[in-house]
């Protein structure tokens, strides 16, 4: 136990160690960022890609966006960053057979997902979120690795249609928890039978390693987990929507499980002896993935502290 606290010790110190030494970088970058948003806001540009009867999906406003335009209005699955709502609610309204948004989910918190809450939200539009998301969008968050804030959301921004396992609308719609916490611990998906598409946010990635949020309960864990309990909502025709990059199949999924498995087990034998994150890193457990992937030193970091996260009891 001596050697699990004197581990977690100088994890703690190295997150403050991290915190004080990059704040005054961290400052300056997050000045240069909000210049570079705004231009991104003139820029923003939304694409429309037919997936089946009535769903498109919408690209351009920081996530991968699907539109159901049904006989009763459009549902939503993600709201695209906050600067582009303005351009999103354009190109949602220039669909065919469009009607008024009603219903809007989030996948999870993050500001990919959610910045069409405000606008929608004041509208009266169902905003449908796992209870978690709800909870986080309830209070501003640091994340400690790069000290990136997210200010809390005013009530009528915030989901007002929670749930804890699973649900459906009226015209066929599923949708459910992804319990794993491969991202968030409020991950959903959002299934659509008839077109058998199925959203599941950032619990799987299209291109690119991973974000690890374990601030907000995701793990390596969770993303093992989440993919295999994504392959039991699909079936082999399913395509499924990430939240970034393109579309993925039954056997992309198979593929990054086989990955991701790897490199858990990998990182936990590196745990059990005592090895911390920068030890992790050195090692190179994706080594044979990064040709395909890119460098895997920034998700190995967080993965690793991740497994603390979750190990440790009040997490
Ligand atoms: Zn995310």
């Amino acid at each position: 136990m001596g050697g699990a606290l004197g581990v977690f010790q100088e994890y703690t110190r190295s997150v403050l160690t991290m915190f004080f030494s990059t704040r005054r970088t961290f400052l300056r970058t997050a000045a240069a960022g909000a210049v570079a948003s705004r231009a991104f806001a003139q820029a923003a540009k939304i694409d429309t890609t037919p997936l089946g009867d009535n769903l498109h999906m919408l690209t351009g406003a920081g996530a991968n966006i699907l539109a159901f335009t049904g006989a009763d209005g459009v549902t939503l699955v993600d709201g695209g960053l906050a600067q582009n709502a303005a351009a999103l609610a354009q190109a949602v309204t220039a669909l065919p057979k469009s009607g008024p948004v009603r219903t809007l989910f989030n996948t999870h918190w993050h500001p990919e997902q959610t910045g069409s809450n405000a606008t929608l939200g004041a509208a009266g539009v169902a905003i449908i979120a796992h209870e978690n998301t709800r909870l986080w969008l309830q209070q501003n968050i640091t994340w400690p690795w790069n000290h990136q804030t997210f200010k809390k959301f005013p009530k009528a921004a915030q989901p007002n249609k929670t749930f804890y396992d699973k649900g459906a609308l009226d015209s066929g719609i599923r949708y459910g928890y992804i319990s794993d916490a491969a991202h968030t611990d409020g991950d959903l998906y959002v299934y659509f039978p008839q077109q058998n598409i199925l959203a599941v946010g950032d619990a799987a990635y299209g291109q690119g390693w991973p974000v690890v949020d374990w601030w907000t309960g995701g793990w390596i864990g969770g993303i093992v987990g989440g993919l295999q309990r994504i392959q039991s909502v699909a079936n082999k025709d399913t395509k499924i929507v990430p939240a970034q990059g393109p579309l993925l199949t039954y056997a992309d999924l198979a593929l990054q499980l086989d990955m991701y498995g790897t490199i858990y087990d990998r990182l936990n034998q590196m745990m059990n002896k005592g090895r911390g994150p920068t030890e992790g890193v050195a090692a190179k457990p994706a080594k044979e993935y990064e040709a395909k992937m890119g460098n895997a030193d920034e998700f190995i970091r967080r993965s690793f502290e991740s497994l603390w996260a979750y190990l440790s009891p009040d997490a």
